[in-house]
């Protein structure tokens, strides 16, 4: 699956995806991560990609005609939506994931300052995401969260699925509590049933645990 980004600051993303899962999905060319400059779709002398909002007030916005060129230079490569990444947008979670990591690519705009001009999203039928509701400085760090939360769902990506399965979100119920060695430290003991090696037992157990935990956000309905 192919990931295209436009942003002013395309170094960003270079670190974000060196290492981890996505890293080595990368290297496994399971996945391709390009981070385009929107200056470079500027002609002007100053690579100038805001202007002054029109009927005034504080701030800038991004200019239509950098993104909307940008976003045509890609879409030869990547033939998958297009995505603005906006705080009002539609809330991203596991479900949107799921649907985003079937299509072979995405093309996501990174806004700044008050946000990208509207015209945008109409000129290139884009959608917009959000990944929560409060306001960060760019679209960037949304931008990173929505790669790595589709990019892990792409077969091959993590390298054991059953980890996708018994994630929070994946069914009615969310993970259960997780122990790893010692069986004891400072006085704190991992449950009996873990160490028992009765597998029946233990998948019960499991089940209560996240069952205590709660109904994940958004599957309150499914489970009526
Ligand atoms: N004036 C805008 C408003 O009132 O919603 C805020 C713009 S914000 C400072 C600049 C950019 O950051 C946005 O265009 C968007 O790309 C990104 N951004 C900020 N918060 C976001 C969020 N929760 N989800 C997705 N993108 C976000």
């Amino acid at each position: 699956m192919r990931f295209d980004i436009v942003t002013i600051f395309p170094a960003m993303f270079g670190p974000a995806f060196q290492q981890g899962v996505i890293g080595r999905a990368i290297e496994r060319k399971l996945v391709e991560l390009h981070a385009h400059d929107l200056r470079d779709h500027t002609h002007d002398r100053h690579r100038q990609v805001d202007d002054m909002p029109f009927g005034g007030g504080p701030g800038m916005v991004l200019k239509p005609e950098p993104v909307i060129e940008a976003v045509e230079s890609i879409r030869t490569k990547n033939p998958g939506p297009v995505i603005l990444m906006e705080p009002w947008g539609e809330r991203l979670d596991q479900r949107l994931a799921t649907e985003l990591a079937a299509e072979p690519g995405l093309v996501i705009v990174c806004g700044r300052y008050e946000g990208i001009d509207d015209r945008v999203r109409a000129a290139l039928q884009a959608r917009e995401i959000s990944i929560g509701d409060y306001v960060l400085t760019g679209g960037e760090i949304p931008a990173m969260v929505l790669v790595d939360a589709v990019a892990r769902l792409i077969p091959g990506v993590v390298g054991d699925p059953g980890s996708l399965a018994q994630d929070s979100f994946a069914d009615e119920f969310t993970g259960w509590p997780q122990f790893t060695r010692p069986a004891e430290y400072r006085g704190m003991t991992v449950p009996d049933v873990l160490l028992s090696g009765d597998h029946a037992r233990i998948k019960q157990w499991r089940r209560q645990q996240a069952a205590q935990r709660g109904v994940p956000r958004g599957k309150e309905l499914k489970k009526t």
